[in-house]
């Protein structure tokens, strides 16, 4: 599947099969994709390529570690990789077409905004499980 930044200056490419995704209700990724909470897909590096607009990414790196990757044109968040675990994070709304793909997991729903109504589907964690675990949690073919 095939996925753009809002001005579609940057794009890529994500081979299958897709993984399920995740929605974190965190302060920080609240802040970072500007609503209720981010939904993102964490792929395999050696799935995910650029097609084109790498070198328009900018960073901007927390001291804790958490990282938002933006276009430097519009500001859309980019895919970015996962510190060293070889896997990609890729915001979802970044995604062109209509790929059927599924939210396994609600995360950090302990700090949720008040106003936010929790989907009902997929495991719900009061943070988050290891990052390991959520990984294989979002490859596993069965729910
Ligand atoms: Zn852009
Ligand atoms: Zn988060």
């Amino acid at each position: 599947m095939k996925g753009s930044c809002l001005c579609g200056a940057i794009a890529f490419e994500i081979d299958g099969p897709y993984p399920k995704l995740y929605q974190c209700h965190c302060s920080l990724c609240r802040k970072q994709g500007g609503s209720v909470s981010n939904t993102g897909l964490i792929v395999a590096a050696d799935k995910f390529r650029w097609v084109t607009g790498e070198p328009l990414i900018s960073t901007w790196i927390r001291e804790t570690g958490f990282r938002s990757y933006f276009c430097s044109r519009c500001g859309a968040p980019v895919p970015n990789p996962l510190r060293d675990t070889g896997y990609i994070w890729v915001p979802s709304g970044l995604i062109d077409g209509d790929e059927s793909l599924e939210i396994a997991a609600q995360l950090y729903i302990d700090s949720k905004a008040p106003w936010d109504e929790l989907p009902s589907g997929g495991r719900h964690f009061e943070t988050a499980p290891g990052l390991t675990e959520l990984i294989a949690l979002l490859h596993s073919r069965s729910t």
